[in-house]
């Protein structure tokens, strides 16, 4: 399998490449087979990327709004018609299963760009009359925005990012995670082809180092980033610096709250969902399931029930359920922590280990741990691993408290059939996203992002609108100008 891209950087319209730059090799995490590699950007190269943005931006922000919403909307039609082409390179980049890939990756990047390509034109600024004088606004681009991604979703992280970025006149240079280099530069492909100016999008490789020099730059507006707490704390120091725009999809340790009137096996398939799906390298994951004493037991035994018939296997064979995790660094990682859940007192109920006959790639059984305190580490550290832990509660006002009980806010779930303990619950959890009835479903119609450490600024909807521009007062006097002397 030979995935070798043209060259590693996708700069001012065409693939770039500087061999001096560090090697960064991309595996299929399925058998850890390497199937690219590419090159960290030299400072030359990002140089380059840095000022090819430069000049697109002015031209692309002098476009019409439509115009610039049609070039967007023209991408997203292009993802769609090569949605398994994509998915496939997906699937061998972060090793998530095709049966996923086809249909929450590209299709959803497709989505933003269609979104954000539509409500172009009506990203307007306001007029304020005032008396005989007037003043408006103008709604303006920051101008260079630098995005950072992590590995999990990166096709979809690079359109989150991109989308409302030109569609409010900026451009943009993307690094993706070293560890998924290969997507986002097809996204700079379907860009140039779709109608973008050479620079409107540009890809560079690289490290962490590669992120920082990126985002203490003089010719950066803005950075995005998506990635962890603590890659999350030094970027937005390193913008401060600047004083730039941030926008900060950060982790989370989120809770997904079984009330003991829930319907239990949309309950059972909500935490599946929240823990198993991309075996469980979801920034958003309900990992700590909280469910009503009452119920636990039926609980517990129905996802063990069917947790067993998980098929496991070959990500790139759509039958495919459960993939490996992105790295052998990341699977030891969550081995880890399976034994400090062990070594903690928590009771491990199945899986915990390397599935039999998978030790080449990066693979780890659907682990589900019960009897989980609020001070074990399982319970208040991020994983990002297929690992379910299981919380005991009595009351609404105790689980309440529990599931605030932690550093992150990224998202929260309740499961309930009573509509006023629903909306009374959500209401008290501290979290960017919450679900009632259902777990992780976000569509570009609805904002995402974090409270507490989780994150700052908004993607997706509207709101991400005002993360990527900036206001200009215009006052507009219609009378002479009286002094005093
Ligand atoms: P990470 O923090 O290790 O890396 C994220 C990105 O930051 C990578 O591209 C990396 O090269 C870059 N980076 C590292 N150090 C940097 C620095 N000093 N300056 C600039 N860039 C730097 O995260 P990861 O392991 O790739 O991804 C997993 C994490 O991402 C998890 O914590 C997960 O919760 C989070 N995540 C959040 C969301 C969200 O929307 N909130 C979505 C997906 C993943």
């Amino acid at each position: 399998m030979n995935l070798q891209p043209q060259a590693s950087h996708f700069i001012d319209g065409q693939y770039v490449e500087d061999s001096a730059g560090r090697i960064i090799e991309c595996n299929y995490p399925a058998t850890g087979e390497v199937i690219a590699q590419v090159h960290s950007a030299t400072p030359a190269v990002i140089h380059q990327a840095l000022d090819s943005a430069l000049r697109a931006q002015k031209q692309w922000a002098a476009l019409a709004p439509v115009e610039r919403g049609r070039v967007l909307r023209r991408a997203a039609e292009i993802i769609i018609a090569r949605n398994r082409e994509l998915s496939e390179l997906e699937t061998r980049d972060t090793g998530k299963p095709l049966q996923e890939t086809l249909v929450a990756d590209a299709t959803s990047g497709a989505q933003a760009l269609e979104f954000f390509g539509g409500i172009a034109p009506t990203i307007n600024g306001e007029m304020m009359p005032l008396g005989a004088d007037f003043a408006y606004t103008r709604r303006e681009p920051l101008g260079v925005c630098v995005g950072i991604g992590a590995w999990n979703y990166p096709t979809q992280i690079a359109c989150w990012k991109a989308a409302p970025a030109l569609a409010c006149g900026n451009a943009m240079v993307f690094k993706p995670s070293e560890l998924t280099p290969l997507c986002a530069l097809k996204l700079a492909e379907i860009f140039i082809e779709a109608g973008a100016p050479a620079g409107l999008f540009n890809v560079v490789q690289g490290y962490g180092d590669v992120g920082a020099a990126l985002a203490t730059d003089p010719r950066t507006a803005k950075v995005s980033l998506t990635g962890s707490v603590a890659t999350g704390r030094k970027v937005y120091a390193a913008a401060a610096d600047g004083v730039r725009h941030v926008t900060m999809e950060l982790g989370g340790k989120s809770p997904l709250i079984i009330f003991e009137d829930a319907d239990l096996d949309n309950a059972v398939s909500a935490a599946i969902n929240a823990n198993f799906y991309s075996s469980g390298q979801i920034c958003s994951n309900g990992t700590r399931v909280f469910v009503h004493e009452a119920v636990q037991k039926a609980f517990i035994a129905r996802v063990a029930e069917r947790t067993a018939r998980a098929v496991i296997g070959d990500p790139l064979d759509e039958n495919t359920q459960i993939g490996p995790l992105i790295s052998a660094a990341q699977r030891d990682k969550v081995l880890s922590y399976i034994e400090i859940g062990k070594a903690e007192g928590a009771q491990l109920v199945f899986g915990g280990a390397i599935p039999a006959g998978y030790d080449n790639g990066f693979y780890i059984e659907p682990t589900l741990f019960t009897g989980v305190t609020d001070e074990m580490r399982i319970a208040r550290e991020e994983i990002f691993g297929p690992v379910l832990s299981v919380l005991s509660f009595k009351t609404e006002a105790e689980v309440i408290a529990r599931a605030n009980g932690t550093e992150f806010g990224l998202s929260a779930g309740v499961f309930t059939q009573d509509i006023t303990r629903a909306h009374r619950t959500v209401a008290a959890l501290e979290a960017g996203t919450c679900w009632i009835n259902t777990y992780n479903l976000t569509p570009v119609e609805v904002p995402f992002g974090g409270v507490k450490h989780s994150g700052v600024g908004r993607e997706n909807a509207r709101a991400a609108i005002e993360h990527y521009t900036q206001i200009k007062s215009v006052y507009v006097a219609m009378s002479d100008v009286e002094a005093p002397f």
